[in-house]
């Protein structure tokens, strides 16, 4: 992996779509921002506009969705938008929303990732900071668990274990890169039939479709259109950790491994990386430094995080 400069979007980027729990119509714009200005969504429907940058300490819940707030600024269901930026190498960006919740799309980040690629991407004036992984660390959760070990390239590897036989168990690995990444974009969340019912009665996914997820039973997919690849479970959960650990702040360089994760073990793994960062993560621009010389290049960039 070579040194990366800081990149934004070329120009404005319009979306709109139905936001998958409220089932309102929801406006958002991408805007370029500049450099180490990260991602920040703003409000612009509420008083005064507020803004929330998304970071793991503005985290708020991860009931079924990522959601983050700072003051009245709560913007929720960040992660495929997320995963679009992470994935193609978006490090600022100003968002624009006018309501509470990101648009689900079709349940993948494939529709962002198409827009931002029409509208281009712009290479900028700083280099890109990365946080390399200088010692393994695992969080565990029940039977769920993930770790992150040292690595030379981006990698993240993943296996899910489901009762329904729709679903059962799938594991996936890849670099992450633009073009693997692309092939992870257009795999939709999911759910059982049964938990449709349970959200719908607590006023959630009020939005949601067919259009918009896989529905699975115990036995069977029930979209009509069947899958859009046969592991498309697990590389949607691939997904949604890249879109989740990006709330880092900075691309990691690391091999990270989850067994049955979920924005929740996400959000408490990445909450326990960050209070320890100063001894598991190295802030580094130039990794052909590291590359050649290990542990000066850490001292080259002149901090930990
Ligand atoms: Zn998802």
């Amino acid at each position: 992996m070579a040194s990366q400069r800081q990149h934004t979007v070329a120009r404005r980027i319009e979306v709109s779509g139905v936001a998958l729990h409220s089932g309102k119509v929801v406006r958002l714009e991408i805007l370029p921002a500049g450099i180490n200005s990260g991602i920040l969504f703003k409000r612009v429907d509420l008083p005064g506009m507020p803004s929330v940058l998304a970071h793991v300490s503005n985290i708020q819940s991860t009931d079924l969705n990522t959601t983050i707030a700072s003051g009245e600024a709560k913007i929720s269901t960040i992660e495929h938008l997320m995963a679009a930026f992470a994935g193609l190498g978006i490090d600022n960006a100003l968002v624009k929303i006018d309501g509470p919740e990101v648009p689900v799309m079709d349940g993948s980040a494939a529709p962002f990732v198409d827009r931002i690629l029409a509208a281009g991407i712009s290479s900028q004036d700083a280099l890109r900071r990365y946080f390399v992984v200088r010692e393994a660390f695992e969080f565990q959760m029940g039977d769920k668990w993930i770790r992150v070990e040292p690595s030379d390239v981006t990698r993240f590897e993943m296996e899910i274990d489901f009762k329904s036989k729709a679903i059962g168990r799938q594991s996936y690995g890849f670099d992450l890169d633009r073009e693997s990444f692309i092939g992870l974009a257009g795999s939709r969340t999911f759910c059982h039939v049964n938990d449709v019912n349970a959200m719908r009665k607590a006023g959630l996914a009020l939005g949601g479709s067919l259009e918009n997820a896989v529905v699975v039973s115990d036995d069977e997919v029930l979209n009509p259109e069947g899958l859009r690849y046969n592991d498309e479970f697990v590389r949607h959960k691939l997904l949604d950790c890249v879109g989740d650990l990006s709330l880092l702040g900075a691309p990691l360089v690391g091999r990270v491994i989850a067994y049955k994760s979920g924005h929740g073990l996400h959000a408490s793994f990445m909450k326990a990386v960050w209070s320890h960062r100063h001894q598991l993560l190295a802030v580094v621009e130039d990794l052909g430094i590291r590359r050649s010389s290990g542990k000066t290049a850490a001292a080259a960039a002149g901090a930990t995080a």
